[in-house]
């Protein structure tokens, strides 16, 4: 998965999770700061639909953008509301 080249963050407090290397489903991914820690599998879960939320806000952001430069073109954009994840995927993709 190409995921996991990137930092999984702790969703409350945004400190860089601990996992073994190479996790396996069953392994326990903690936030030092806070404590919170989830199977792998579902920490990945929760880093996926941050992912694809991230995805449609670029996606509207940018719809957002294009529809300013033309005055023809006038139609709602609808951004996604705001979510909270127990893990985020760190920013940068
Ligand atoms: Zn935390």
């Amino acid at each position: 998965m190409s995921t996991t080249t990137q930092s999984i963050l702790c969703g409350s407090c945004k400190s860089p999770a601990k996992t073994v290397p190479n996790p396996k489903p069953h392994d326990q991914v903690k936030c030092p700061r806070c404590g919170k820690s989830d199977r792998f599998d579902q920490v990945m879960k929760s880093v996926q639909a941050h992912v694809a939320h991230l995805t449609q806000q670029h996606l509207s952001e940018s719809l957002a953008k294009a529809a300013r430069g033309n005055s023809f073109i006038k139609f709602e954009i609808k951004k996604p509301a705001h979510r909270s994840f127990r893990w985020i995927i760190e920013k940068g993709l």
